[in-house]
């Protein structure tokens, strides 16, 4: 199985992505935590996405498509979260999982409006060292500011500050919204509700994917 987590920045494709591709054996291509590692590394991606990403700009497609020309498995079996986030992109897998014999199962849409997102994103903190997401008040760690996996510290994304989360969402908007018909016309778009709780949306995710596995 081979699926797409579509949705804006904060709605929870991350924290979904991980338990779902746990639970069904699935690798999880967060193109956001590879460029963050990039990043972190100082490779020659991660020099060239840093002021991109700064910015809350989207790093150009091929550096993009040539990165997940390198970790998509032979085989398939994947979470595609936060890719493709435009439709030259979203040609690219179609051209890639082709070339390869696979296929796209799904799309799943996370629908949330931009109030929520805010409010998400606002109270976002990640572990420094294992990447782990919390929430202040939603999916708060056990003790304040430690991460309960590994006993880090917890930090605030420079671009989940305000001033980028309002480009990053007009970038969402202008840019990768048009997925959505993108991939309806294709007859691939499941959407979910991703305003309710995190339990409540694994559960309608889990219908879906329960459903396609089914037929
Ligand atoms: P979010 O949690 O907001 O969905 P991500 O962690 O997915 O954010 O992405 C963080 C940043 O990394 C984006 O603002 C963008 O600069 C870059 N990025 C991630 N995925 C892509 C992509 N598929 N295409 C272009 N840029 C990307
Ligand atoms: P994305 O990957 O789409 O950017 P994340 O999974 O990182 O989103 O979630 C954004 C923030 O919102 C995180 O702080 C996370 O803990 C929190 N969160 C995720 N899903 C929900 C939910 N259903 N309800 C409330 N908060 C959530
Ligand atoms: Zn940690």
């Amino acid at each position: 199985m081979n699926l797409v987590f579509l949705g804006p920045p904060g709605a929870g494709k991350g924290t979904q992505a991980k338990r779902l591709s746990q639970e069904l054996g699935l690798l999880h291509i967060s193109t956001g935590d590879l460029l963050r590692e990039a990043v972190r590394n100082k490779t020659d991606l991660g020099l060239k996405a840093k002021e991109y990403m700064d910015r809350g700009e989207l790093v150009p497609d091929d550096l993009i498509i040539a990165m997940i020309e390198e970790v998509l498995p032979e085989g398939g079996g994947v979470i595609f979260d936060g890719f493709p986030r435009t439709i030259a992109q979203a040609r690219a897998l179609d051209d890639l999982l082709q070339k390869k014999g696979l296929t796209l199962n799904a799309v799943i849409y996370f629908e949330v409006d931009d109030e929520k997102v805010v409010e998400r994103l606002s109270g976002r903190r990640v572990c420094k060292t294992c990447g782990a997401v919390y929430h202040v008040k939603f999916n708060p760690p056990k003790e304040d500011e430690i991460c309960d996996k590994c006993g880090s510290p917890l930090i605030q994304r420079e671009d989940d500050k305000e001033e980028v989360v309002r480009n990053r969402l007009r970038v969402y908007r202008d840019q990768t919204a048009p997925l959505i018909d993108y991939y309806r016309q294709k007859s691939l778009l499941y959407t979910v509700d991703a305003s309710k709780d995190i339990d409540q949306v694994y559960s309608s995710l889990r219908e879906v994917i329960d459903a396609k596995e089914r037929n």
